[in-house]
């Protein structure tokens, strides 16, 4: 398709095509309760000492939550909704949810897992990414530490993250694939970057294979963008960047205020907002050596962005552009991308029920922290029902 259309994303008819009736009226359920914050402070709290006392919980989570948010315990189990979502035009990015990860055995591991995702994505239309966080790979001191002040020990384990992030990217561009490295928070980052940077450099040659992730809630990112781009100019290779608003602003306000630096977040969500436009406006400006991958539920930026391709003669199909959603969120935003032919992909987070609660306790709390996303979600649930129903 080169022919651009804007989305409707209140066409609740294909935003949920996918779904049966029982699937819907379980997302309805589950969103009815995810607006109500006392249930979710109270839910999260429970799920978490269960989790500390090893109480069996997979009974509740699993036909809830992890139905709603996960693909599956494995990839093999995630296949369903690969091809459900496949079905609609909508692509897949595998996420292995470990989190918490620490020994060296465990970080070999969750590099193991993610090497299968780029197996499983190699030479399949309904994979479009794959992905992961450096802090799967690599313990958090060491991240949040200079290299210079390594000691011998330090050293030795900062080469076999290296190791693990170069197999990764390595493996992806030998499949002919795409690579996403997360962003986490401000402490971890500069290493994150600095990997990011020199893996980019070697594999983005011909075209974009490795993409960082861009913050926008900090107010350094605009910035850090540009001058990636102008490094990237000089030294020839191509710049692939995930534009995200943030995922950890409470926690970096509350870490600036207790050990007495400058918070590296935007005042107000206007100035983040404002960021994030000015970042997908410099992507599109300079598409030609900077690929783009939106990743927000925001339907305005989602329109702004479809709207901006119109107007500079994009096509809708242009691979240099991804838009993309979290499973089980904004589904009237993903599915009408698709169904007017761009190009969108859900991350698919799969893994054992234990290991992907911190995500799903995040997954709740965001759907309750932005209550006005939820409601609007609510709404189109119900008026799908509705209409169903005739
Ligand atoms: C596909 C995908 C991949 C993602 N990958 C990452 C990742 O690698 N790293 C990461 O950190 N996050 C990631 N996220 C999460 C993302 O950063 C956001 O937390 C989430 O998407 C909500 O932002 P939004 O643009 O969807 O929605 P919106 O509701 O428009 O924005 C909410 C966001 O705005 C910002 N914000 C809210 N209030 C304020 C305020 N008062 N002042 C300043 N800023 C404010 C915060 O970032 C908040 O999360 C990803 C999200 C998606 C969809």
């Amino acid at each position: 398709m080169s022919k651009n259309s804007l989305p409707d994303f209140n066409n609740t008819e294909l935003a949920f095509r996918h779904l049966s009736d029982k699937d819907i009226r379980r997302g309805k359920k589950l969103f009815q309760l995810l607006s109500r914050p006392w249930l979710v402070k109270i839910g999260s709290l429970l799920a978490r000492v269960a989790l500390f006392v090893k109480f069996p919980i997979g009974w509740a989570v699993r036909p809830t939550v992890y139905a709603q948010f996960c693909g599956g315990e494995d990839i093999l189990e995630s296949e369903q909704t690969i091809d459900l979502l496949y079905k609609s035009g909508v692509r897949t990015i595998l996420d292995y949810s470990a989190e918490g990860v620490d020994t060296e055995k465990e970080l070999d591991a969750t590099c193991s897992e993610i090497l299968k995702t780029i197996e499983a994505a190699s030479n399949d239309p309904r994979h479009a990414f794959a992905v992961f966080k450096p802090s799967g790979l690599s313990h958090n001191d060491l991240l949040q530490k200079d290299s210079s002040t390594f000691t011998a020990s330090e050293h030795e384990a900062w080469e076999r993250v290296i190791r693990r992030v170069r197999s990764i990217c390595a493996s992806t561009a030998e499949a002919g694939g795409r690579v996403l490295i997360d962003a986490e928070e401000t402490w971890l980052q500069d290493s994150i970057d600095k990997i990011a940077e020199d893996m980019m450099s070697d594999f983005n040659r011909e075209r974009a294979v490795i993409f960082t992730t861009a913050q926008l809630y900090r107010h350094d990112r605009l910035e850090y963008i540009h001058s990636l781009a102008s490094r990237a100019h000089e030294s020839g290779f191509i710049v692939g960047v995930k534009l995200v608003r943030g995922a950890y602003m409470e926690k970096e306000r509350e870490r600036a205020v207790k050990k007495s630096y400058p918070s590296p977040i935007h005042a107000d969500k206007a100035a983040t907002d404002h960021d994030f436009d000015s970042a997908v406006e410099f992507c599109l400006d300079n598409l030609d050596r900077v690929n783009l991958f939106c990743g927000t539920h925001n339907e305005d930026s989602n329109m702004k962005l479809c709207e901006l391709m119109m107007q500079r003669g994009i096509s809708v199909d242009d691979d240099r552009i991804t838009f993309s959603q979290l499973l089980g969120m904004s589904d009237p935003i993903t599915f009408n991308l698709a169904a007017n032919g761009y190009h969108v992909a859900k991350y698919v987070p799969y893994g054992p029920i234990r290991e992907a609660m911190p995500y799903l306790i995040r997954r709740a709390k965001e759907n309750t922290s932005v209550a006005g996303q939820t409601t609007r979600e609510l709404a189109l649930i119900s008026a799908e029902i509705k209409r169903r129903k005739g």
